[in-house]
């Protein structure tokens, strides 16, 4: 049904197997559980797609970001869900860019291999949201050893984490400085600090998600952990924006693909009236009209990997692409369960939890707001609005 990313196909294929040994009935306790999916991320990490983006010489794959986006694409078409274990592809980045060639060796290979999991992002606030610069945790330097001081709200998988990419601020905003300065990156490892002052809240939410609250009370981290130059860290942070926002756009087009194909198969089999509803124009055309905007979704996902892959800044395109992909999952997402009538709100069709499911991309990573202001302010040259 689908005019397929002619990208990839073996990967594909291969990551379309792996997704077949996790049945609807697996995704289905799991989110009733609002259980971490240990099984699924297990089997993934042994076939070395976690590593994928890791380079050869850190034991990963070296594989380029359009194959990152060609995995989770296809968990996500197969009706699975990657939020598990998504967020190691783009953390990584963080370190494989600015880390020092030490952290580099001490970390990734064992990420790479699977013995180390670097899962948990620990940027968000409750108080400041999404204004990052006003967030008030902070890493003071004392002997060798930062101190660390505060709480994020909503890192997901924590406690399914060993390793935290952590951003707080090492300089005061009294000193001065502009709020996006001052800020620093830290690689935490998650055993050692919750022996030693870090608490972790889950949050029940919506949907399976593994999010939680996380509070540092004193928590000690040797001075080595710091990634690249101390007050830096927001640039560092914002460096690896594009590639997140373009592998959770492939992710959306995964669900907008299995939402449209599970609601066309509905339609043909389902009978009412004597005939299929799918000959009612009232059935076919919110179908149609989502399929016509997952397509164009994906181009823009496309060219903004294109973009990436050739070192250019797919800012306004990686921005892009996630609007307009979580937008493509969202509308499928109401069209399916529109299809289906009142098996949409029934968990056996699956189809009511991947509405729950693609609801979160209209907030998180970034909500549409905040794209919709990027593209406003640098790309249509508008005044700032906040
Ligand atoms: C399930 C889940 C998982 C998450 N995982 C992580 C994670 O692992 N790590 C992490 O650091 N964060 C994570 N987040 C946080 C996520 O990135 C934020 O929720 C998101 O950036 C929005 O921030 P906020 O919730 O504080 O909303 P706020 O910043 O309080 O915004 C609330 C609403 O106001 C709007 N708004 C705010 N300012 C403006 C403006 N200037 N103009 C127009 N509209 C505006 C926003 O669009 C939004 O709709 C997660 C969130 C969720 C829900």
């Amino acid at each position: 049904m689908f005019t397929n990313n002619l990208s990839h196909n073996e990967i594909r294929e291969a990551v379309r197997k792996l997704c077949a040994q996790f049945s609807p009935t697996y995704w289905r306790k799991v989110d009733k559980e609002r259980a971490y999916p240990t099984e699924f991320v297990q089997a993934l990490t042994d076939a070395g797609w976690l590593a994928a983006l890791i380079p050869e010489a850190y034991g990963g794959s070296g594989l380029p970001l359009s194959a990152g986006a060609a995995i989770l694409e296809e968990i996500h078409r197969s009706g699975g869900n990657a939020g598990a274990c998504h967020a190691q592809m783009y953390t990584m980045g963080t370190l494989l860019r600015h880390g020092s060639d030490q952290q580099k060796q001490q970390y990734l290979p064992s990420i790479a291999d699977g013995s180390s999991r670097l899962q948990a992002f620990g940027v968000t606030e409750p108080s400041s949201g999404t204004d990052t610069g006003a967030l008030k945790t902070t890493a003071k330097l004392d002997g060798d050893e930062y101190v660390i001081n505060g709480q994020k709200i909503w890192t997901s998988r924590a406690e399914y984490s060993d390793l935290m990419i952590l951003l707080a601020r090492t300089t005061p905003l009294s000193d001065g400085i502009k709020k996006t300065e001052g800020l620093s990156v830290f690689i935490v490892d998650m055993q050692q600090a919750l022996a030693n002052g870090l608490s972790i809240r889950p949050i029940r939410t919506m949907m399976n998600h593994s999010t939680t609250e996380v509070f540092f009370d004193d928590v000690r981290v040797p001075k080595e952990n710091l990634i690249g130059e101390a007050g830096k860290g927001f640039k560092y942070i914002l460096s690896g924006m594009n590639a997140e926002r373009i592998l959770i756009a492939a992710e959306c087009i995964g669900d907008a693909k299995w939402l449209i194909e599970r609601s066309v198969n509905y339609a043909n089999d389902r009978e009412v009236f004597g005939r299929a509803i799918g000959k009612n124009q009232g059935v076919q055309f919110p179908l149609a009209k989502a399929y016509a905007n997952m397509r164009a979704a994906e181009l823009m996902v496309n060219e903004a990997i294109r973009l990436f892959e050739a070192n250019e800044n797919p800012g306004a395109e990686a921005n892009m692409a996630k609007l307009l992909a979580a937008d493509a999952s969202n509308e499928a997402a109401n069209a399916a369960v529109q299809t289906h009538g009142g098996f949409g709100f029934a968990e056996e069709y699956d189809v009511e939890r991947k509405f729950r499911e693609t609801r979160l991309y209209q907030v998180a990573p970034i909500s549409t707001n905040l794209i919709l202001s990027y593209l406003s302010e640098h790309v249509l040259g508008l005044p700032r609005s906040y």
